[in-house]
C-alpha cells in the first residue's frame, strides 16, 4: 500500500498545531542553527565548527576501542540498569550506586526531573540567561516559569550569570524545582561553592535544586569545586553530569546525575528502559579510565582559551571570563552582521538572538587550526 503517492486527504484544513496540548503549543522546536551536514559537504575540512561547544581532541582511543567491541552486541538491548557504567561512575566519583541515573545525555535527565516531579501546580526557577533547556523542562509539564534577572552585562566577575540572591528570594510556597548551571551556557559565568552554601542555605528542603555541571570537568577557577560535596548533607540538591563535553562523546549522548536515593528511584519510574545505548554504556566507561585524555583536554582547553580570548581582546572584542569550553563575546552591538560575515567564511558560531543576548556571540574553543581560521575570518 503506497500513502506517500496519494495527496493526504483534508490536509489543507488539518494542522495539529491547534491540537497540541497548551504547554507543547507555548514551544518551538530546537533551533540547530545551520545546516551542518550541508556545510561540511560545501566546506570539506575547510570549515571551523564552534557552535556547538563540542570537544576538538574527539575522544579517547579507549572510548573508541570499546565502541568497536560493542558493535557486535548491538543486536542484543543495552542493559535497562546501566550498571557496568555505574559502577565505574560510582568509583570514580565515590558514591553509591543507588545515587546514580543515566540519561540519554543529561538533556534528557534535565527534562525528567520536571516531567517526575512538577506539574501546573508549581513553579519553577532559573536564571534569565541560564541554560536552553530550563524554560523548555518547565514549559513540558506545564508548569510556571520565574524567569531571574541576570548579573548585570557589567557586573565584574559574572556578566549576564545567575544571581544567586536573587533566584533565592524568588522561591516561592509553589516552588518546587530550581535550575542552575555551573558554569552557565551560554554565558560560561559561574559561582562559587560558598555562594552556593548561602544558597542551599536558604532554600527550602522541598525545593529540588538541580545544578547542571555539564562543565565540571574544565573547572579550575579558586573557590569552586563541584555541588557534589553538598548532595549527601542536602538531599534536595541534584547534579548533573554529561559525556558530551570534556569527554568528547556528544554525538553518543550519555548523561549522569548524582542525587538522594529516593530521587533517583523516583526518576527511574518514568525514564525510558533503554535510554542509553550499549554502545554508547560502553564508551562511557571506557572514557572515565583514560584520565590522561580528559587531562589532556582540560590542558588544552585552558591553554587554547587564554590564547583565543586574548587575541580576540587584542582586536577590540569584550570576552567575558568563562571556565567552560566556549566563550561569549560581547559586541554591545547587533551581532548578526559578524555572525553571517563569518558563516560566509566557513566559521560557524553562534548567535544568542534565541537566548536574548541579540549583542553576543558563542564561540567554542576549537581546534588551534580553527581557532586561528576564526580570527583570520573577522572583519
Ligand atoms: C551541553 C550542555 C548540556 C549537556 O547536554 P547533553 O544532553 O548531555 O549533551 C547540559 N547543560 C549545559 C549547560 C550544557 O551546555
Amino acid at each position: 500500500m503506497k500513502l506517500s503517492a496519494a495527496p493526504l486527504e483534508g490536509s489543507s484544513s488539518f494542522d495539529a498545531a491547534t491540537l497540541a496540548n497548551p504547554a507543547t503549543a507555548a514551544l518551538r522546536a530546537y533551533d540547530p542553527g545551520h545546516d551542518l551536514p550541508a556545510l561540511r559537504k560545501r566546506y570539506g575540512s575547510e570549515i571551523a565548527e564552534l557552535g556547538s561547544n563540542e570537544n576538538p581532541l574527539g575522544p579517547s582511543p579507549l572510548a573508541i576501542e570499546a565502541m568497536r567491541g560493542a558493535l557486535a552486541e548491538t543486536f542484543r538491548y543495552p542493559d535497562p540498569r546501566g550498571a557496568l557504567l555505574k559502577a565505574a561512575l560510582a568509583r570514580h566519583l565515590g558514591v553509591e550506586a543507588e545515587r546514580l541515573a543515566l540519561g540519554n545525555g543529561s538533556h534528557e535527565l534535565l527534562i525528567l526531573i520536571a516531567q517526575c516531579f512538577a506539574d501546573p501546580s508549581h513553579s519553577i526557577a532559573y536564571s534569565q540567561f541560564g541554560f536552553a533547556v530550563f524554560p523548555i523542562a518547565t514549559a513540558v509539564v506545564g508548569a510556571k516559569a520565574i524567569r531571574v534577572p541576570a548579573l548585570p552585562r557589567d557586573h565584574a566577575s559574572a556578566p549576564f550569570g545567575h544571581d544567586l540572591d536573587a533566584i533565592a528570594s524568588a522561591v516561592r510556597e509553589d516552588t518546587r524545582i530550581v535550575y542552575l548551571a555551573n558554569p552557565n551556557n551560554p554565558t560560561g559565568t559561574w559561582f562559587d561553592d560558598a555562594a552556593l552554601d548561602r544558597f542551599v542555605a536558604r532554600v527550602p528542603r522541598d525545593v529540588l535544586i538541580v545544578v547542571d555541571e555539564a562543565y565540571c570537568e574544565y573547572v579550575d577557577a579558586a573557590g569552586l569545586t563541584t555541588a557534589l560535596r553538598l548532595a549527601a548533607k542536602h538531599p534536595n540538591v541534584i547534579v548533573t553530569r554529561t559525556f558530551s563535553k570534556a569527554y568528547a562523546l556528544a554525538g553518543l549522548r550519555v548523561g549522569y546525575l548524582i542525587a538522594h536515593p529516593s530521587v533517583v528511584a523516583v526518576i527511574e519510574r518514568l525514564r525510558e528502559s533503554f535510554n542509553v545505548n550499549n554502545i554508547a554504556l560502553a564508551a562511557a566507561e571506557a572514557a572515565l579510565d583514560d584520565a590522561r585524555h580528559l587531562d589532556r583536554a582540560r590542558a588544552f582547553n585552558r591553554a587554547e582559551r587564554e590564547w583565543l580570548s586574548g587575541e580576540l581582546k587584542s582586536r577590540g572584542y569584550r570576552v567575558l571570563p568563562s571556565q567552560t569550553n566556549f566563550v561569549l563575546v560581547d559586541l554591545g552591538r547587533d551581532a548578526a552582521p559578524l555572525e553571517r560575515h563569518l558563516f560566509e567564511r566557513g566559521v560557524i558560531v553562534r548567535p544568542m538572538g534565541g537566548y536574548g543576548l541579540a549583542e553576543t556571540l558563542r564561540i567554542s574553543i576549537g581546534s588551534r587550526a580553527e581557532n586561528q581560521r576564526l580570527l583570520d575570518a573577522l572583519p
